[in-house]
């Protein structure tokens, strides 16, 4: 389960982007806003305490330092890890600095998931949104089909690519607690930029508060 479901989520959010190209872009956006306070929710309840009862120095450190990195990527990825496409007209040529960061920060995100196991829902569920958006996004600008497919499956495995990294390779043990640090930095940037930019003009949207709502109860009792 850990390897699979961030895995097909991109995969679905591939597929459903190509044979239903929907048009509702309400229900992704209550989506992402879901996905963003689940993530959330679970980075502070079960990544947290766990990094910190490790009682390695220097651990909040590395957390910043996964914030700042994730700002960094977004330089480059314009802010497609949290569902957020810039640009008009066509793209010829796959963009490789947007393709690049992506894959760092979904290949990042795998790291813990072996050691948490609902982390793979929150991970999962996170990137179907996004896969939409970018698969939409990429057919508008007419993308190369076999390039648009090569993009999605290696966003797509590099999640369990990942996990598997975090579980065989018994080097990066030693840096468990500090790699999954930098994690929850980049995932604290990712889940509260989602939430703030779900919610547009900070005007009050019951549909999106609840969605919000839900997403910390299932984080809860999950
Ligand atoms: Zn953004
Ligand atoms: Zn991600």
């Amino acid at each position: 389960m850990n390897y699979i479901l961030p895995l097909l989520s991109v995969v679905f959010g591939y597929a459903i982007a190509l044979l239903i190209q929907p048009k509702k872009k309400k229900n992704l956006k209550l989506l992402l806003a879901f996905s963003g306070s689940f993530l959330l929710s679970l980075t502070v309840l079960d990544l947290l305490p766990e990094v910190y009862e490790s009682h390695q120095a220097g651990i909040g450190v590395f957390i910043m330092l996964g914030i700042l990195f994730q700002i960094i990527l977004e330089f480059f990825s314009k802010g497609a890890e949290h569902g957020h496409v810039h640009g008009h007209g066509t793209i010829k040529k796959l963009p490789w600095l947007l393709f690049v960061s992506l894959c760092i920060h979904a290949f990042l995100e795998g790291f813990p998931v072996g050691q948490h196991h609902n982390l793979a829902y929150g991970i999962a569920i996170h990137h179907l949104p996004i896969a939409v958006i970018l698969t939409t996004f990429f057919l508008d600008a007419q993308l190369n089909k076999t390039a648009l497919f090569f993009f999605m499956m290696a966003f797509a495995v590099m999640t369990p690519l990942g996990t598997f990294a975090s579980e065989a390779l018994p080097g990066l043990q030693k840096y468990y607690a500090k790699i999954t640090a930098v994690v929850i930095g980049i995932l604290f940037h990712i889940s509260s930029t989602i939430i703030f930019e779900s919610s547009e003009g900070h005007k009050f949207n019951i549909a999106k508060i609840s969605m919000i709502i839900l997403g910390i109860l299932l984080a809860c009792f999950i």
